[in-house]
Parts: structure tokens; C-alpha cells; sequence
């Protein structure tokens, strides 16, 4: 083609013509550099008759500046990156932004230029020089590495060059990663397990589309299981995709991989470097890497042969994306499956509403494993009364709660502490005045964090130093802490036992995997060493995925705290939630106990949980989606409106919700202040958009504002079929 339809990576702009210039290729899908105005940007060409534009003359047109040596997005991936923009309302060039997270991996072939001896002898020999030749003999490296190692200057090193006796060498900077042996490791598969392997197997071999929910309980095995399916995806010589929703997972996945697979496979997420991005992108790309594993943003990456895509934990709400583009990776995951007509696995012990739905409707093919593997007993779980079997004043673990981790403590077994509150108290208020701290920035309360000694607010992260005097009333040490966090109740256990070894593990104290390594490694540690854990109090971090044989016992410290606020899945993420905590007790030889404490013992979920009663609580939950025709049986769609002024704000929300259009079926609630009422120093207000599914409710939120104008410093974000009601 001679001109071509590219679209940028400015998501204020529309896809732009170019002229072709001669001698460079230029297809759909290949990532060029163009000229706008004075600068140049990246961009993708597409094709031109999906993305309309305006016709300009052949003349007019600008050459693109450069064709980068990198394969041209695949077909399947365009299409999904179309589907994501159109599905959650963004503009294209932002969906787009995902797939090319590093303009480095475009450069193609980079490299760097080693040295080494030729065991040629230089015309003119010196002491210095036979000394580095005698010292570099079998080594290759930089000249300022090799001069360094022979005790010479640069200088010398250059000298060799020249004469020949040392020679250049370039060496790629994207070394290929070691292949993964399908047949390193193989497991013995129990029945139910092997039946299930071998279905999802047989489906990487039909390279068909075919969505699968792998519904195993807690133990069950069903990461081993979908192992299998990896293990024939790569001797199809196909790519694998392995989702997991916290990069703190990550860990221990690399480890169980390895045992399986014999190398560690290709991570992806936000905290790699940029030489690690751009060689594991490159690798993506040429179909190099055999099996990534990332977070949600990895599901966007250009992957050469895609042969299947698993979601771990598929439940998880932090699968969804609350910035940039608003996406669920779980259903893009499933939508790109589909393009790809590859299998998708989606892997939980507590699916969602959602995917039990699809299920149900015959969508999805569901594959159970009923029971724990090597035959560990499910936990058994029983509820505390707060009411009748309160804890002292000022303390927060119930008597019964406290005698079963001593006794725990007695038998040398570990016990997990959840409580989903970072820090140490969420409220921080003056005995004297009343007056309570609130970040400047948001509708929340500052957090007292004990370990760093500061007041954190968790929604914008504004810090400041705990006072030593009320701000308002000027008393000293008037300051006391309402609630607990999971560092108060780390108090409380070390008030209680001095002698017990405890670690706090949440987001503030694991936030890297080598963090998460070292977690892994003390739980694992045996009793009598000195880095061995007794005690672990966590958040939902320590939830999930782990494996610790030794830990009997799992304390639910509040389970009412997520049943407040009127979420639509409020219940469903308790008891999520609790099952998943639950999950970690008991899953070695020795059986666990989950004790749960509660104001409100008889609310469904918990009695639900204590009666391991999952199906009557899923069945009840989707009664009351169904009647009220909440997800998945009906649509929601958020409109949020955002501006550092209120009355802006407010403005522009009513503006909206006057333009509104009529049509039936289509509730408009709002606009009213968000629960977040200020974030960041933004004010923000909602509508919610309620509707059958029958409607195209994405068409009708894009007709309706699409006419209205966006006053300066107002923002307004679209969330499609939202998780989050703040
Ligand atoms: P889940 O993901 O369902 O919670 P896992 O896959 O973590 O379960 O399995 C629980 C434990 O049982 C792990 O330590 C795993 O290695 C072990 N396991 C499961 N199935 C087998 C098997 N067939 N052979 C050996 N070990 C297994
Ligand atoms: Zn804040």
C-alpha cells in the first residue's frame, strides 16, 4: 500500500493517513513512527475500512518516519483491542497503549559489543599485554569488564584490539529463554484430577475456542491440573498465558512451575525493568517465550502462537481495572480466547455469580474436583458470638478464639490471623475534643500505620507524621486509636505471647515478590529455626494461593466488616473471602479449624460458611440478583463525574442526567455524591445506570455523550459493569 490508516498512541486523536515511503513495509498491524505537527509519535496502521477517517488527498498526505523491525500485531489481537475500546467506551489508542508497554522492545536486534582473545599473538608484545592476554584467556565481557580483570587500563584492552589478538563480539541483549520440558516432571493424577487434565488437554489440541471453569475446592490441585494443559499447549509448541491477580502470587507459581516444568517461566507485570520488559516483550512477540505469567496487563501483549490462556483465581476483584481503561481482564481474557480460538481456563475454589452463570446457561464447560488432594480433610469452620463471647475491653480476640491458638501455639502448628485492615487502627480521634483525622484529599479517615509511625490515607496515599498534640484542642496525648487494623491485633497477640513469632503481612510489608519469597521461606522454616513464623496476621494477601502445610488454624478476626455498605456483592466477597482464608488451614496431614468471629453469626453467609453450605448460598445470592436483575441478569454502567471544584462538578453530573435519553427500561439513578465524595482532592458524583441486558447500553451511553461537552477541568469516566460502588 502506498498510504496507510495509523492509529497513534494519543488517545485524543482519531486514526490518521500517511503516505508509505517507498522501500518500507507496511502492513495491518505494524508499529510505525509518524510525524505530527513537530513531533513524531508511535502508532499501529490498521485497516483502513474498519477505522472510517477522513479522505485526504494523496498529496497531503505526510511520509511515516519509520517501520520498526518488530512483528506486526496479529489479526486476533487487533480485533480484541477493538472489542476492549468498544465494550468499555475507551479510545482506542489507549487500549493500544497495553499491548506496547515499551517503545525500547521495538528497537529491533539492540545489542552490546563484548570482547574476547583470538589466541592470535599481537605483532608487538609487552609485559602488559602478555599479562592480559594470560588473564582474559577464556573470558569474554566489556572492555572496561576485561581490563578490570586482567589489572590493566582500557587502554590495553583497545591496544589488542587493533593488533588483533582481541576481538569484538555482538552479543544480543534478549537472551532467549530456556525451554520449558513438558515431560520434566509428571505428576501422579488422581482420578477426578486426571480426568479433568485430561479434558482441558484434549481442548488445547482442538485449538478451538472452548471456556472452561475448573471449580475445585481449597487443596484440591488445581494448579497441577491445569499444568497438564500447559504441559500439551507446549508440545503443540503453542504459547500459554497464566493470569494471576496479585504479582505477590507470582512466587510461589515460579516455584511450582519449575518443579514441573524444570525452567521458571516468563514474568510480566509492572514492576520489571526496562531491560526485562523489552526482552521478555520481544520474546512474547517472535513466540520465543513458551509460558507467561503476569498480571492483567500481561493479557494484552502480542503473542505470537497464543494456545491458551488460564485465569488463576478467577474470582478475584482485583481483575479488574479501576484506572485508565476500566476493564475485567477475566472477560477480556475470555473474549481474546475466543478470537484466538483457543481454550480459556478459569480456575477458583469460589467462582463468581458470573462465571457459575455461564455455566449454567451451558456457555462455559464446568470441571469439578471435589475433594482436597491426598485425601486432607476440608477445615472445619465454626462461628464466635461477639455478643455472647466478647473479647476484654479494648481487645479484639475472643476468649475461645485465644484458647485455640494456644493451644495451637502448644502443638508447635501455625495460625493465620485475617483481617482485611492494613495498619493499626482505620480511625485515630482526640479523647479530649472528638476531633477526628481526615486526609485533606478524600472522604476517608487517615489510617495510623505504627510500624512507619504515620497517618496514611489508603485512597491517596497522603501521609502525615502521627502529632504529638490534638490539632484542634491543643491537648497532648490526647490521640487514641478506634478499631483495629491487622498491626493492633499483631499487638494484642504479642501482649498475649511474647515468646510467639509472629509476621504482619499485608500490602504495606509484602509489596515486591522478593518480599513475598521471604515470607514464603519463613512459613516454610522449621519450628526451631530462628526465622520460623508461629503467628501470621494478614490481610487477604495471605489468602490466597499459598500452601503451608503446617498452618492448622484460621482466625476470621471481623467478618462483618465487608457486609457494610450495601455493595451488590458484599456477601458474595465475605464468603469469598472466608472460604479463601479457610482455605489456607489443614492442607497437609494434619486436619484445620476456622473459627469466625461475628456480631451476627446467623446472617447467610456466615452460617452458610459454618454449615459449608456453598450451594445453598450460591443459590440464594443468584435468586436475589435474578429478582432484582442485577448482574449477571441484568447491566450496570457507571458515570462518574469529577472536578477539583464542587460545584463543577455538580454541573456537569446534572448537565448529563438532563440529556439522559428516554427510552424504556433504562433506569437513570443520580446523579448524588459518590461514597468517595472527594478523591484525591477531586469532588466526584455518580449516576448508575441500570438496564436488561437486551439493551445496547454500551451504543446508548456513546450517542448520549458524545453530543455533551466536557467543561474544562471536568472529567468524566465511564465504568462499565462496575465492581467498585465508591
Ligand atoms: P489448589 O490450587 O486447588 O488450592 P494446589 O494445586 O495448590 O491446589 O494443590 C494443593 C497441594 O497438593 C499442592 O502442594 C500440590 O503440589 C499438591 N498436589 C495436588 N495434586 C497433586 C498430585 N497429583 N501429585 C502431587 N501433589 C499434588
Ligand atoms: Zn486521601
Amino acid at each position: 500500500m502506498t498510504r496507510a490508516r495509523i492509529v497513534l498512541l494519543n488517545a485524543a486523536l482519531g486514526p490518521l493517513d500517511y503516505r508509505v515511503p517507498e522501500g518500507m513495509a507496511v502492513e495491518p498491524g505494524s508499529i510505525v513512527v509518524a510525524p505530527l505537527g513537530p513531533r513524531q509519535l508511535v502508532g499501529v496502521a490498521w485497516e483502513p475500512e474498519r477505522l472510517p477517517s477522513e479522505e485526504i488527498e494523496e498529496q497531503r498526505l505526510r511520509p511515516l518516519v519509520q517501520a520498526f523491525d518488530a512483528p506486526p500485531l496479529p489479526e486476533p489481537l487487533r480485533r480484541l483491542i477493538e472489542w476492549t475500546a468498544d465494550y468499555y467506551l475507551a479510545p482506542l489508542a489507549s487500549v493500544l497503549r497495553m499491548t506496547l508497554p515499551s517503545t525500547s522492545a521495538l528497537q529491533g536486534g539492540r545489542s552490546v559489543t563484548e570482547y574476547r582473545a583470538t589466541g592470535a599473538e599481537p605483532e608487538r608484545m609487552t609485559p602488559q599485554r602478555a599479562q592480559a592476554l594470560e588473564r582474559i584467556a577464556g573470558r569474554q565481557g566489556l572492555v572496561s569488564e576485561l581490563a578490570t580483570a586482567a589489572s590493566v587500563s582500557d587502554a590495553v584492552i583497545r591496544g589488542l584490539v587493533k593488533s588483533g589478538a582481541v576481538e569484538a563480539i555482538e552479543v544480543s541483549l534478549d537472551l532467549p529463554y530456556p525451554q520449558a520440558d513438558p515431560d520434566h516432571n509428571l505428576p501422579m493424577l488422581e482420578a477426578a484430577q486426571a480426568d479433568a487434565a485430561e479434558a482441558l488437554a484434549d481442548a488445547v489440541r482442538a485449538s478451538d475456542f472452548a471456556p472452561f471453569l475448573l471449580d475445585g475446592v481449597t487443596g484440591s490441585g488445581k494448579t497441577e491440573v491445569y499444568f497438564e494443559a500447559i504441559a500439551e499447549a507446549l508440545r503443540q509448541r503453542r504459547q500459554c498465558l497464566v493470569l494471576l491477580p496479585e504479582i505477590a502470587l507470582t512466587e510461589p507459581f515460579l516455584k511450582r512451575f519449575h518443579a514441573r516444568f524444570g525452567v521458571e517461566p516468563v514474568v510480566w507485570h509492572s514492576g520489571l525493568r526496562q531491560s526485562q520488559r523489552r526482552r521478555a516483550w520481544r520474546a512474547i512477540a517472535l513466540g520465543q517465550a513458551q509460558v507467561v505469567v503476569g498480571a492483567r496487563s500481561a493479557l494484552f501483549l502480542p503473542y505470537a502462537r497464543l494456545g491458551l490462556i488460564v485465569v488463576d483465581e478467577a474470582h478475584e476483584t482485583s481483575f479488574k481495572q479501576e484506572e485508565g481503561v476500566h476493564y475485567h481482564a477475566r472477560d477480556v481474557a475470555v473474549m481474546r480466547a475466543k478470537l484466538e480460538a483457543i481454550p480459556v481456563i478459569l480456575a477458583s475454589a469460589t467462582p463468581a455469580i458470573e462465571t457459575r452463570q455461564q455455566v449454567a446457561q451451558g456457555n462455559y464447560r464446568e470441571l469439578k474436583l471435589p475433594a482436597r488432594f491426598g485425601g486432607a480433610e476440608l477445615p472445619e469452620i465454626a462461628a464466635i458470638n461477639l455478643v455472647q463471647d466478647p473479647p476484654p475491653r479494648g481487645r479484639w480476640l475472643a476468649p475461645r478464639l485465644v484458647e485455640a491458638l494456644q493451644a495451637n501455639l502448644d502443638a508447635g502448628e501455625q495460625s493465620l490471623l485475617f483481617l482485611n485492615r492494613r495498619g493499626y487502627a482505620p480511625l485515630t480521634l482526640c479523647r479530649r475534643c472528638g476531633h477526628r483525622f481526615q486526609c485533606p484529599n478524600c472522604t476517608a479517615w487517615m489510617v495510623e500505620h505504627r510500624f512507619t509511625r504515620r497517618l496514611a490515607c489508603h485512597h491517596c496515599g497522603h501521609v502525615a507524621p502521627v502529632p504529638e498534640e490534638c490539632p484542634e484542642c491543643h491537648e497532648e496525648e490526647s490521640l487514641v486509636p478506634v478499631g483495629p487494623g491487622v498491626e493492633r491485633i499483631a499487638d494484642e497477640v504479642a501482649a498475649l505471647w511474647p515468646e510467639a513469632r509472629t509476621a504482619v503481612v499485608t500490602s504495606d510489608t509484602m509489596w515486591s515478590p522478593a518480599k513475598a519469597a521471604e515470607f514464603v521461606a519463613r512459613m516454610e522454616a522449621p519450628h526451631d529455626d530462628a526465622h520460623a513464623i508461629d503467628i501470621v496476621i494478614g490481610t487477604q494477601l495471605v489468602t490466597k494461593g499459598y500452601h503451608f502445610p503446617n498452618l492448622t488454624l484460621v482466625g476470621v478476626v471481623d467478618a462483618d466488616l465487608g457486609l457494610s455498605g450495601g455493595d451488590l456483592r458484599a456477601a458474595e466477597r465475605t464468603f469469598q473471602q472466608i472460604s479463601q482464608a479457610s482455605g489456607r488451614a489443614g492442607r497437609g496431614e494434619k486436619p484445620g479449624r476456622v473459627l469466625i468471629q461475628s456480631h451476627d453469626p446467623d446472617a447467610p453467609v456466615i452460617d452458610a460458611l459454618v454449615r459449608g453450605d456453598t450451594e445453598g448460598f450460591y443459590a440464594a445470592e443468584t435468586q436475589a440478583r435474578h429478582e432484582a436483575a442485577m448482574p449477571p441478569f441484568g447491566r450496570l454502567t457507571a458515570i462518574v463525574v469529577s472536578s477539583e471544584k464542587e460545584a463543577d462538578a455538580k454541573v456537569a453530573a446534572h448537565r448529563i442526567a438532563k440529556a439522559a435519553p428516554r427510552i424504556d427500561d433504562l433506569i437513570v439513578l443520580g446523579p448524588a455524591p459518590a461514597p468517595l465524595a472527594m478523591l484525591r482532592g477531586r469532588h466526584r458524583l455518580r449516576l448508575l445506570l441500570h438496564a436488561p441486558r437486551s439493551l445496547p447500553l454500551q451504543e446508548i451511553v456513546r450517542d448520549w455523550l458524545s453530543d455533551l461537552e466536557t467543561p474544562r477541568g471536568v472529567r468524566v469516566i465511564v465504568d462499565v459493569d462496575p465492581y467498585s460502588f465508591l
